[in-house]
């Protein structure tokens, strides 16, 4: 089978590949499996060398990574530039803090009995990854496994194929084994096909629907699955902000990389002494942003990588959202004089949990603002609701935000911010917003398995 790559942004056809079928994808993991002791075998230094070569090479060819990037998944070339510049970053905290995490720690020494933990590889994983931020959420899982000393069958989404034909070029450019990291080319079937190998570990990066079956199909293996999905991000802006800051903190939130993050602003809520002044600030704030070529430095918002499927979803969202009582302030059309497949950034007041705006993820350039009466009801509303990735409070009295978000639950909590991931902390989510993490020393941990060793003197 040939998967095509269509330019979202243009309609463009820019690239075919061939698929993987369930007998290269088997040849591939028996590889794996083959070259993984060798690589685990070599001394951790070599193995961190290889990847600092990696973070290297992506570092000399941002310029060609960001553009096939911009091309491929229809985002704006500006904000492609700076997802590759933050991964250095995540880079550098993996390669420093890699030896420290995974060091063998003796935890008892006396009468004559000594416990030590090591921690070895997992062996081969299947790394399934999203295309919405193909290179962060590719090598948050692939950088720390590799380090750690295991072989990758890495299935970057069928809309980022040619991003994840780079990652492997530059991987092997800098010198990891072609059979320690091999790219499964494929749709949902490939993925599928690569779960049923005998692998050791699965790190999923996707929908709460693929990520269900992926946890079906990995129960009676008793492998480690670790899973990030999906997320209805809340902020709730209390009376006392500076309203014009938190309105185009929030608004940016909500519509950098179009919507399309994990962890975009998905819902706001409003305190009422506030509400129109902010309501305001934000619809001038997403007015402001510019919509259409995505290869122009000054683009903002881009295009709906999914194409039209996603286009009928989100106006699907907005239509609901109308009938049931909300106004759209701004935007709420597709955006016409584009050859691809654009939504005018989109704002809907008066919104209510009976919307599914408000409750299912849109993933996309559409947001919908609530007015409420005080905390109590915002931290009711913010915890209305399935998932549990990210949650944020602006407000000056910073015990105040403290308070609330610690009754929300939501793996990631902000103040006075929105829409961030720092390489340091655990990047984890909450119902169905997945299980296990990323990032931080622990995203380095959780490719190895302890060994307890109990050493007696003879
Ligand atoms: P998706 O679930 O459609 O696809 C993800 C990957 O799974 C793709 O590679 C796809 O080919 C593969 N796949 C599809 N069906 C499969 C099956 N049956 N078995 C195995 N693999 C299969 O998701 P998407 O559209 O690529 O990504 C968007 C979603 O990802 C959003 O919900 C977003 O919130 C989420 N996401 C979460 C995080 C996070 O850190 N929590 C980060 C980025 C994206």
């Amino acid at each position: 089978m040939e998967i095509e790559v269509v330019n979202p942004a243009t309609g463009e056809k820019i690239a075919v590949f061939a698929a993987d079928t369930r007998e290269t994808i088997a040849a591939k993991y028996a590889a794996a499996r083959t070259a993984q002791p060798q690589w685990a075998a070599r001394p951790f230094a070599e193995r961190l060398a290889v990847l600092k070569n990696f973070r290297d090479s992506v570092e000399k060819d941002i310029e060609e990574a960001a553009l096939t990037m911009t091309r491929e998944v229809g985002k704006p070339i500006s904000q492609s530039r700076n997802e590759l510049k933050g991964l250095l970053a995540r880079f550098d905290f993996f390669l420093s803090k890699a030896e420290k995490t995974i060091a063998r720690e003796n935890v008892l020494k006396e009468s004559g009995i000594s416990e030590e933990i090591e921690h070895e590889p997992l062996g081969v994983i299947a790394n399934i990854s999203a295309w919405n931020y193909p290179w962060f959420v590719g090598s948050n899982v692939y950088v720390p496994a590799l380090i750690t000393g295991n072989a990758v069958l890495y299935k970057p989404s069928e809309f980022a194929l040619m991003s994840g034909e780079l990652m492997a070029k530059y991987l092997y450019e800098s010198g990891v084994p072609a059979d320690v990291f091999a790219v499964i080319r494929g749709k949902g079937d490939a993925g599928a096909a690569l779960i049923e190998q005998k692998i050791d570990g699965v790190f999923f990066t996707g929908s709460v629907a693929t990520g269900a079956k992926i946890a079906e199909a990995a129960a009676k293996k008793f492998i480690k699955v670790q899973l990030e999905l999906g997320g209805k991000d809340p902020a709730y802006i209390t009376e006392d902000v500076d309203v014009k800051a938190a309105a185009e903190s929030t608004a940016d939130g909500a519509m950098y990389n179009t919507g399309q993050s994990c962890c975009s602003v998905e819902r706001v809520y409003v305190h009422e002494n506030i509400y129109d002044d902010f309501v305001r600030h934000f619809t001038d704030t997403v007015k402001s942003f510019k919509s259409g070529n995505v290869e122009d430095n000054a683009t903002y918002v881009g295009a709906l990588t999914r194409g039209k499927i996603q286009l009928d979803f989100l106006e699907g969202q907005i239509q609901d959202a109308v009938k049931k009582g909300g106004t759209i302030v701004t935007g709420g059309k597709r955006a016409a004089t584009e050859k691809g497949v654009f939504l005018e950034p989109t704002v809907v007041v008066g919104a209510n949990h009976d919307m599914a705006l408000m409750r299912e993820e849109s993933f996309g350039p559409v947001i919908g603002i609530m007015k409420v009466k005080g905390d109590a009801e915002a931290q009711k509303l913010m915890n209305d609701t399935e998932y549990g990735l990210t949650a944020a409070v602006y407000s000056r009295a910073e015990a105040r935000a403290r308070k609330i978000l610690s009754g929300v639950n939501a793996g990631s909590a902000y103040i006075n911010c929105c829409d961030r991931v720092s390489p340091r902390l655990p990047w984890s989510g909450r119902g169905h917003s997945g299980v296990g993490l990323t990032l931080s020393t622990y995203g380095i941990e959780t490719f190895t398995r302890p060994k307890a060793w109990h050493v007696k003197g003879a």
